[in-house]
């Protein structure tokens, strides 16, 4: 936690309802926000501040984008995610739920957060052999990922692999290739159980590309 106070859960879903259609609500908060913050107090997961100790060696990368899914009378809907990464490391640091190692904007700034020496909160299962990477995106799948975003990105996973050799090309994965969870029916309703909660970074990400640059950037010899 830092000096700017966390909105109480309370708050935060109350806020949500104003702020699901409009990206400023009458609360204060940017939508984005309120929407990230319900959805991490709905995970159930509840971890310190800044993160968990490391109880076992990294070998993976989990690359997300800050925008999902959320689902109401059985529809997925997303909302627009804008911001530099500034802004959400600066909203990350104040959320006591989840924590995140960096966030890239779509100008290609980078921003640290958590030491990856800590565990972050990112990833349910992943967190501790894992680090985390967030992109600033609507995560709908048509959202466009620009390339200095993407350069920055195939930079920073360069620059980890150095440190952690363990993570491959093949450890570098999406946030929905190791959640496939669905949204539960009590507090989405039955027929949002249909459709997975974790989709990011989504189909607008250039994967193949992605991995392509990957395999041919410095890093770990695997
Ligand atoms: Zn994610």
């Amino acid at each position: 936690m830092t000096a700017a106070k966390a909105p109480a859960a309370a708050e935060l879903a109350g806020c949500l309802t104003l702020a699901r259609v409009q990206r400023r609500s009458t609360c204060g908060h940017s939508g984005a926000v309120l929407a990230l913050a319900l959805l991490l107090a709905t995970t159930g997961v509840l971890a310190k501040p800044g993160g968990h100790p490391r109880r076992r060696a990294v070998d993976a990368v989990i690359v997300h984008s800050l925008g999902g899914p959320d689902c109401r009378a059985g529809a997925p809907f997303f909302r627009v995610i804008d911001g530099d990464a500034r802004h959400w490391m600066d909203t990350f640091n104040r959320l006591p739920i989840v924590s995140i190692h960096y966030v890239i904007d779509r100008t290609g700034q980078v921003a640290a957060g958590v030491p990856e020496t800590v565990a972050a909160t990112h990833a349910t299962g992943w967190n501790q052999r894992s680090i985390g990477i967030e992109l600033v995106n609507n995560g709908d799948g048509r959202d466009p990922f620009p390339l200095p975003q993407i350069d920055a990105l195939v930079a920073l996973v360069a620059d980890i692999r150095l440190r952690h050799p363990a993570i491959t090309p093949a450890r570098v994965l999406r946030h929905s290739d190791v959640d496939r969870s669905t949204f539960p029916a009590a507090k989405h309703g039955e027929a949002c159980t249909a459709f997975r909660r974790k989709l990011d970074p989504g189909d607008a990400f250039p994967w193949t590309a992605f991995q392509a640059r990957l395999a041919g950037s410095a890093g770990a010899p695997h």
